[in-house]
């Protein structure tokens, strides 16, 4: 019986992973969460982990009473999250939004245990030091991003050295096909009716501006080691090409099927082993026709603009990261206009110095410096 902890477990991947643990039978060893001590008291008496960490120190505290008839222990704040995610298990699932994901992934991959990653903006801010770490520790980084996971299993006995391309897909969000001044006014409501998959709220507004694209471009960079030129982003309507990649012999191979994070998250947590999973199949006949274009960058400015930073380098990416979390915080608050969004990153990105070298605390000091740009210019 596989062992795991689950970090950001009331998230929509959380949620969807422990819907695998409860096919599978998976032991629960730990959970975690920011606030959500309702669905988390329901989540540890039904999987009655060990422990339980949540972010927020209040909450905490409300469910550390909530679950006094039980033997789970209730731990509190990133240390509390870290300490859960250096548990021994099979694997650490980290489904927190964020860079609030990026020191649990450090501190479980310190601890040897394999990570399943769906909290990009982990290898966004992190990603050479995060490298780094999986090296000197022996451990596995297994992707749950749909697209990540699709070039990870088109991966999959292919020699070392013959990728050419990375062919990265994209929906194209629900704004697909506007132009900037249809955009002008666009409220959150719009924004977050995605065309095909149900997530979270800050990865469905990243759909729609396309920050979620170029999140994933740097995100391919560190976990393929390929450089930003070799990836084309193609925008694909159905989501049923998850995404793929060119041999250098021209083969193209690419993963398929429904739109269902169950399967990712399934495969990270079975690999190299493949199990069932119950839900809709693949019908290529009846989806019919597949299309492919490139995307318009100068409507959806932050899939350039992440681009653009991922090849500057050093802490650029985080600026361009740190400022989209925040502006799309505001947008959710309605306190700033859609199209800000890329202005802001943009503004980031350029008040970001250049550097080489850079620690972890320096990723976090980055992030709050383009927080505090993005509150200070978004009137
Ligand atoms: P959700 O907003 O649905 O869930 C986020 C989870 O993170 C919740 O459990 C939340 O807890 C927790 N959380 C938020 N802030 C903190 C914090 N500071 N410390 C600890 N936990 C925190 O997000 P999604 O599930 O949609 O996305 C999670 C990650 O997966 C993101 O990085 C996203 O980009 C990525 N991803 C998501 C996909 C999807 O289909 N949803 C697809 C591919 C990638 P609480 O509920 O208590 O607030």
């Amino acid at each position: 019986m596989k062992k795991l902890t689950i970090l950001g477990s009331t998230g929509s991947i959380g949620t969807q992973a422990l819907e695998v643990a409860r096919k599978e039978g998976y032991k629960i060893i730990a959970l975690a969460a920011s606030s959500n001590v309702e669905l988390l008291e329901t989540q540890v008496r039904e999987f009655k982990p060990k422990f339980v960490a949540v972010e927020n120190e209040v909450a905490a505290k409300v469910l550390k009473i909530k679950l006094s008839d039980t033997d789970t222990v209730v731990m509190s704040g990133v240390d509390g999250i870290c300490e859960i995610a250096s548990i021994d298990v099979d694997i650490v699932l980290n489904a927190i939004v964020g860079i609030a994901g990026l020191r649990p992934t450090l501190a479980a991959i310190e601890a040897k245990n394999d990570v399943a990653l769906a909290n990009k903006e982990t290898l966004v801010t992190g990603g050479e030091i995060v490298n780094r770490a999986i090296k000197k520790n022996g451990v596995r980084l297994l992707p749950v991003d749909s697209e990540h996971s699709a070039i990870f299993q088109s991966l999959q006995g292919v020699p070392e050295g013959s990728i050419s391309k990375i062919l990265l897909t994209a929906s194209g969000g629900p704004f697909y096909g506007k132009k900037r001044d249809e955009l002008q006014n666009v409220t959150r409501r719009e924004a977050l009716k995605h065309p095909n998959w149900s997530m979270g709220a800050k990865i469905t507004i990243d759909s729609a501006t396309l920050m979620n694209k170029g999140l994933e471009v740097i995100e391919a960079v560190h976990l393929f080691h390929v450089k930003p030129d070799d990836i084309e982003v193609l925008v694909h309507r159905q989501s049923i090409v998850h995404s793929g990649i060119e041999l250098s012999d021209g083969a193209v191979i690419a993963q398929l099927g429904t739109p269902d994070m169950k399967l990712p998250i399934q495969y990270a947590i079975t690999y190299p082993e493949r199990a069932g999973l119950c839900g809709k199949r693949l019908s290529l006949a009846d989806i019919g026709t597949l299309t492919f274009e490139k995307p318009d960058t100068d409507t959806f400015r932050c899939l350039p603009l992440c681009v653009d930073a991922i090849k500057m380098g050093g802490l650029k990416p985080v600026a361009a990261n740190g400022a989209n979390e925040e502006a799309v915080k505001l947008f959710l608050e309605d306190k700033i206009k859609f199209l800000q969004i890329a202005e802001l990153v943009e503004m980031a990105i350029c008040s970001q110095e250049k550097v080489n070298t850079f620690t972890v605390d320096d990723i976090f000091e980055a992030d709050r410096a383009a927080r505090i740009l993005v509150q200070n210019n978004c009137r």
